[in-house]
């Protein structure tokens, strides 16, 4: 007889498993109570003794519910496996163990499961350190997505307004050139943060209705001058002559044709790009969309072209040196097409040319769907729509300084009155001392978050104060961010960069035109008559019309400087800003306010009466606001 065989005869096996082995054996009655365990719970949770005891007793008492519902499920099967759970140790602590359970009622009718435990817990705190790893990776890049994004949108948005006021051809040139390289710089920042953000999961991809050849043209249009410049043509041919109105996330597929575009124009020198749409309905429901980008440039090599989709990858690193880039466009590009559902593959022959193939399913929309009609997307409201926001009292809370000046400077212009703040512990103490129409509020900030701040106004301050309007102002572009916003109290969300025709949008939405308000108040609404300009100009509409135009564009900002004035007390600038409008309204006939402009003058600067300025400075302002209204409507006419 082998000594294998007397091994196995003698049972010795048994005593080496159950005994001398590292997983906790119980055996436990249906009733849970223990009836048998190993020594190894000694070594393992502490314990002498655990006979006679109640299992239930040693479960975390937030899992006991999940657990007992475990058990009873071994108690109904003849096995049971990796039931996770957390036992207290004789130290108090808890440990976490996972049971494979083998039931004795269906080998010995005996009811009682025996349950085979294992320490588990390195695993859990491996798992566990994976999810703080991955969360720090998430907060680190949404700081990324705002330390960066912040201060470059901050240098192309001042340098727009600077253009704005440009004085010099020299200026203009050197203006450019900065304008170029934050352009430039933006674009790398953006393939970077953009391609973190992707490989995390956390791109929230719209479900929206648009018009696909309008998205493709807006792209051309962007890309044209930079093709007309390298006398390249670039054509596009439609799936069909129909307006196609399809649901999914427009700004991706931009982002898509716009990568491909740019490349076929950077890498053609002579001929040009075509981009053609196809078709194909699978259901009533859905459609596949077929996009093609051809060009007739430098192509792409055989053993290159494998790996053109593969992060920061260039085909060739002196290409990198001509035409530089981040190699990061077609990764991002493939994912896109892929989170989308879609799939992406490439042509190419060198020195003849590189063709694109990409196909994402949508869901087909009705024109019900656009959220704007093709021809206003992008374009934002027209000038002459545009309501004032004359008077509106609103809160910037933004750290960063050229932000916070851009912002300032586009509120200015509609006559919003502006208050700054840069952090959320000055925002709440300027709350205190007065109050706000609106609250613009960045979110990342030193001292106070934006998100404490709002907290803060909804709970401890009361009405009006805490109902305040407060729209988040944010660079983060990260999915569930927006909804966290709106769970602790904001309204609603804006984020940077964002050109003046979001801002106005986002601000319409909570702004109550103080002139309407203003109506049930002012009894006698203040009308314009133009029969004095009619005269002066011997009836000419055009010159009359020229006049309002410069009224209606003056007079908020001077309103707005006249709150602020009367909020500082300064009743001599008051005055002075009342002497300045008067003439103006004399001149469009609004009389029934010229005996109140006038008492604003003398009184201001005087500085006599002061106790009833404010009140006679709003009653002011509504009436301006009422008669700019209608002299808006006689533009329209
Ligand atoms: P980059 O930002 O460097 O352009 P991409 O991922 O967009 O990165 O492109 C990777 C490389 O693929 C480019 O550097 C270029 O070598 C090659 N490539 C992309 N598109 C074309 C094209 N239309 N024609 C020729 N080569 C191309």
């Amino acid at each position: 007889m082998s000594s294998l065989t007397k091994y196995l005869l003698e049972e010795k096996f048994y005593k080496t498993v159950v005994e001398d082995g590292s997983d906790i054996i119980f055996i436990v009655d249906y009733n849970a109570n223990i009836a048998y365990h190993n020594p190894s719970v000694k070594k393992t949770i502490g314990y002498e003794s655990l006979t006679g005891k109640y299992f239930f007793d040693y479960i975390h008492p937030k899992q006991l519910k999940k657990f007992k519902r475990a058990f009873k499920e071994s108690t109904n099967l003849p096995y049971n496996s990796n039931i996770e759970f957390e036992f207290l140790c004789q130290n108090g602590s808890y440990k976490y163990l996972e049971f494979n359970s083998i039931n004795l009622k269906h080998k010995d009718n005996i009811e009682a499961l025996i349950l085979d435990c294992r320490d588990i817990s390195g695993r859990k705190q491996d798992q566990q350190e994976l999810i703080e790893a991955q969360k720090a990776k998430e907060q680190f890049l949404a700081n990324m997505s705002h330390e960066i994004r912040t201060p470059v949108n901050g240098i192309a948005g001042m340098v727009d307004l600077l253009s704005n006021t440009m004085q010099s051809k020299e200026q203009g040139k050197y203006l450019n050139a900065i304008k170029h390289s934050a352009d430039n710089l933006k674009v790398i920042i953006n393939d970077i943060l953009d391609y973190s953000v992707i490989e995390s999961g956390k791109v929230a991809l719209e479900k929206i209705g648009f018009d696909i050849d309008y998205q493709v043209e807006s792209v051309i249009n962007s890309l044209e001058l930079q093709a007309t410049e390298k006398n390249l043509t670039i054509n596009y041919q439609p799936a069909t002559k129909n307006k196609m109105v399809l649901l999914g996330d427009p700004v991706r597929l931009s982002q898509i044709l716009i990568n491909l575009v740019n490349n076929a124009i950077k890498f053609t020198n002579q001929g040009g790009i075509t981009i053609k749409l196809s078709f194909q309905k699978q259901n009533k429901k859905m459609a596949m969309v077929n996009f093609e980008v051809h060009d007739t440039g430098i192509g792409i090599s055989a053993q290159k072209i494998e790996h053109i989709f593969e992060t920061f990858k260039q085909a060739d690193e002196s290409i990198t040196r001509k035409y530089g880039g981040t190699g990061l466009g077609l990764a991002i590009t493939k994912q896109l097409v892929e989170l989308q559902g879609g799939s992406i593959r490439v042509e190419s022959k060198v020195n003849q040319g590189t063709s694109f193939f990409f196909s994402i399913p949508y869901a087909i929309g009705t024109e019900s769907d656009l959220i704007h009609k093709s021809h206003e997307v992008n374009t934002g409201p027209k000038k002459k729509n545009k309501k004032s926001f004359a008077g509106l009292r609103v809160l910037l809370v933004e750290d960063n300084d050229i932000n916070r000046l851009y912002a300032s400077t586009i509120l200015k212009k509609w006559g919003c009155i502006c208050d700054e703040a840069v952090n959320g512990e000055i925002a709440l103490e300027m709350l205190r001392k007065k109050n706000y129409n609106i609250v613009l509020m960045d979110v990342h900030m030193p001292v106070m978050d934006g998100l404490e701040a709002t907290q803060m106004i909804r709970k401890s301050f009361t009405s009006p104060k805490n109902e305040v309007p407060i729209i988040a102002f944010t660079a983060n572009a990260i999915k569930g961010e927006k909804e966290d916003y709106l769970d602790i109290g904001m309204n609603d969300y804006i984020s940077k960069p964002f050109i003046p025709d979001e801002l106005y949008n986002v601000i319409q939405k909570y702004y109550t035109p103080v002139a309407s308000k203003a109506s049930a108040s002012v009894t006698d609404t203040p009308q314009a008559n133009l029969e004095h300009l009619k005269t002066i100009s011997d009836g000419n509409m055009e010159f009359v019309n020229e006049i309002i135009t410069a009224f209606l564009e003056q007079t908020p900002p001077l309103l707005a400087g006249m709150q602020q004035a009367c909020d500082q007390k300064d009743w001599v600038k008051t005055g002075d800003l009342a002497h300045k409008i008067k003439p103006n309204l004399s001149l469009l006939g609004i009389t029934k306010l010229i005996p109140l402009v006038q008492s604003l003058e003398t009184d201001g600067r005087s500085q006599q009466h002061t106790d009833t300025l404010a009140e006679r400075v709003t009653t002011f302002i509504q009436g301006c606001q009422a008669a700019m209204e209608s002299l808006k409507k006689e533009v329209n006419q």
